[in-house]
C-alpha cells in the first residue's frame, strides 16, 4: 500500500486527515453549509473558492492519490471536467468494456462534433500503446465495469506520457487503496466517492486528483464554470465514510474471494469474473497492479435472463439494486438496463459488502437453486 505525503500508510490517512489539533477545535471536520464569506480571507464564494469540508475531502482522497484532489457533485461531473479539457477536434481512446455514463457523455461529444472517438480491448495493451499516439485524452477503467478486466497500466501509463495528452483512469472499483494510477504516471485519477469512499448508498460525489498544477488549476476552473460543485453534506458524508474504507475494503474483498470460488464451483453458474481468480483472464495484470482485487463479481447463469432476473428477485440479504461499493450487498443483472443489452444476458453484477460471509454464500446459493428448479 502506498506511503502518503504525510509519512504514514493509507489506513492510518484515511482516519487522520483533515482533523485539527488547536485545543477546542472540533476533533471532526465541521459541515460548513456556506455559499459566502467575509471578504478578506482569501475565501469568498464558495462556488469560486471551495469550502472547508470540500477541502477536507480533497485533501483525504488527493492524499491518498498521491496528487491533489478536486471534488465535484458526482463521480461524472469529476469526468466531464476531464473531457472539459479537450479542445475541437480532439482524439479520445475509450475502453471497449467502459462504464455506461462515459460512453455516453464520450459518444454525445462525438455526436456534436467536438472529438472523435475510438475504442480499445481492455486488455490489449499493444493497442492502447498504438491508440497513445494518436490521443490527445487516454481514457481508462481498470478494473472494468462489468467484466472486470484489468488495463496493464505501468505499460500503457508509461506509453502514453507525451506532452499534452492527458491520460486519465477511472479507477472507482479499485479505490485508491488497491491501486494508485498518478504512481504509474497517469495525468489525472479519477473516483466516484459515490461508491467506495462515500461506501453507505447515501450520496453523489466525485473526485479528480492529478500532480499537475495546471491541470489542478483548470479542473478547478471548470467546476466553477459549470458549477459542479459538491453537496455541503455530501462532502462530509462522503468524509465519514472514508474513515472506514480500508476496513470495509479488506473484509468486503476476503468475502467476494470465498463467493467467486464458490460461485465458480456452483454447477448453475456457467462463468465467474473476477481478477482473483486464476481462472480470470487478466488474473496475472492484476497480481501486478493491483493490491487488492475487489469486491464486484459477475457471473453468468446456466438458463439465461429469466433465471437470472429471478435469481436477483429471490436473495434476501442481497439487495436488488444498481451501483456498488457500499456496506449492503448489492446484485443486478446488467443486460436488463437501457443500452448494456450487448452485455451476456445472464450477467449477474454482485457487488459484496460486509454482511457475513456465510450468510451471504447461503442466501446467493438458495436463490440460484430455487431460480433453476
Ligand atoms: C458510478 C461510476 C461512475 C459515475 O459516478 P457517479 O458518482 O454516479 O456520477 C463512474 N465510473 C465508474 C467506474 C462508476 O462505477
Amino acid at each position: 500500500m502506498a506511503e502518503h505525503p504525510a509519512g504514514i500508510k493509507a489506513e492510518s490517512w484515511l482516519v487522520s486527515a483533515g482533523r485539527a489539533s488547536e485545543p477546542g477545535a472540533p476533533l471532526n471536520v465541521p459541515l460548513v453549509p456556506a455559499s459566502n464569506f467575509i471578504i478578506g480571507g482569501g475565501r469568498e464564494y464558495s462556488r469560486d473558492d471551495g469550502t472547508p469540508t470540500w477541502e477536507a475531502l480533497e485533501d483525504l482522497v488527493g492524499g491518498l492519490e498521491t496528487g491533489r484532489g478536486v471534488a465535484f457533485a458526482s463521480g461524472m461531473a469529476a469526468i466531464a471536467a476531464v473531457f472539459d479539457q479537450l479542445t475541437a477536434g480532439a482524439v479520445v481512446v475509450l475502453p471497449d468494456d467502459c462504464y455506461q455514463g462515459v460512453a455516453g457523455l464520450a459518444a454525445a461529444g462525438a455526436e456534436k462534433g467536438r472529438w472523435s472517438v475510438e475504442r480499445v480491448a481492455v486488455d490489449d495493451t499493444q493497442g492502447w500503446i498504438g491508440a497513445c499516439a494518436r490521443a490527445d485524452l487516454v481514457w481508462l477503467e481498470s478494473p472494468s465495469n462489468p467484466l472486470l478486466t484489468v488495463a496493464d497500466l505501468h505499460a500503457i501509463c508509461a506509453a502514453a506520457r507525451k506532452p499534452g495528452c492527458i491520460v486519465a483512469v477511472d479507477g472507482t472499483l479499485a479505490t485508491p487503496l488497491n491501486q494508485c494510477p498518478l504512481a504509474f504516471g497517469a495525468t489525472v485519477s479519477l473516483q466516484s466517492a459515490t461508491k467506495f469512499i462515500g461506501g453507505h448508498s447515501d450520496l453523489l460525489a466525485g473526485v479528480a486528483s492529478t500532480r499537475d498544477e495546471a491541470l489542478w488549476r483548470a479542473l478547478r476552473k471548470s467546476r466553477e464554470l459549470s458549477g459542479a460543485t459538491p453537496g455541503t453534506l455530501e462532502a462530509f458524508l462522503a468524509l465519514r465514510g472514508a474513515r472506514t474504507l480500508a476496513l470495509r475494503l479488506q473484509r468486503a474483498q476476503q468475502t467476494a474471494m470465498l463467493l467467486a470460488e464458490r460461485l465458480e464451483r456452483h454447477p448453475q453458474v456457467a462463468l465467474v469474473r473476477y481478477p482473483g481468480l486464476a481462472s480470470h483472464p487478466t488474473h496475472a495484470v492484476a497480481q501486478r497492479v493491483l493490491a487488492g482485487f475487489g469486491t464486484i463479481i459477475s457471473f453468468d447463469l446456466h438458463g439465461g435472463a429469466g433465471v437470472a432476473d429471478s435469481v436477483c428477485r429471490n436473495t434476501l440479504l442481497i439487495r436488488h439494486a444498481t451501483s456498488l461499493g457500499a456496506v449492503e450487498s448489492t446484485m443486478e443483472r446488467r443486460a436488463a438496463i437501457p443500452g448494456q443489452e450487448h452485455l451476456p444476458p445472464s450477467l449477474l453484477r454482485l457487488s459484496v459488502g460486509i454482511e457475513d460471509a456465510e450468510d451471504l454464500w447461503s442466501d446467493l446459493d438458495r436463490a440460484i437453486r430455487a431460480a433453476s428448479a
